[in-house]
């Protein structure tokens, strides 16, 4: 679970969450609740969670106002209750200078910029030094791959020979 910033806990006494344990933001920005607030919880139920994403992706391109609103309050909630916290958490024991999302909410990235910037400038005002850049990624639902697929490289070319040598299978010959 390293690395798993979904995956601290924020609240003492929130939801339970299928990682274990109970209160982490992932409860709190994740898809079952972004469905739901765009009104997408039938629609994922019929059509499936993956499905339901992808309407409510098409309906924001749209320029579905109902859509545009729900992620906004959506925005907030995570700058509210879930993210700042996590980030800053992560920051505080890291130092990071940076931290990027990914998956749909980079997708989304620009819609939810303004509900976390409303909830960090407190801390931004008092201390400048210590808040992360909050930024968006860029490589979409190929992200994991793509990083797996480069570790796996790195690792190849640092050593060549840690690929295991297997012999040739031998050749069936034709029975006279
Ligand atoms: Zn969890």
């Amino acid at each position: 679970m390293a690395g798993e910033i979904a995956h601290l806990p924020i609240a003492l006494d929130g939801p339970n969450c299928p990682c274990g344990t109970w209160g982490c933001p992932a409860r709190y920005i994740g898809r079952q609740l972004r469905l739901h607030t765009a009104g997408l919880d039938r629609f994922a139920e019929t059509e499936g969670g993956e499905a339901a994403l992808a309407e409510l992706d098409r309906r924001l391109r749209a320029g579905d106002t109902g859509a545009d609103a729900a992620l906004e309050t959506a925005g907030h909630a995570l700058g509210a209750a879930a993210l700042r916290v996590a980030a800053l958490r992560v920051a505080g024991v890291t130092d990071a200078g940076e931290i990027t999302l990914g998956g749909h909410l980079a997708t989304w990235g620009e819609r939810l910029r303004p509900g976390l910037d409303a909830r960090l400038v407190g801390r931004r005002a008092l201390a400048p030094a210590m808040h992360p850049l909050i930024t968006f990624g860029v490589l979409g639902a190929e992200a994991t791959l793509r990083g797996a697929s480069q570790t796996c490289r790195d690792a190849l070319l640092d050593d060549p020979t840690s690929v295991p040598i297997v012999p040739p299978a031998p050749v069936a010959t034709p029975l006279p």
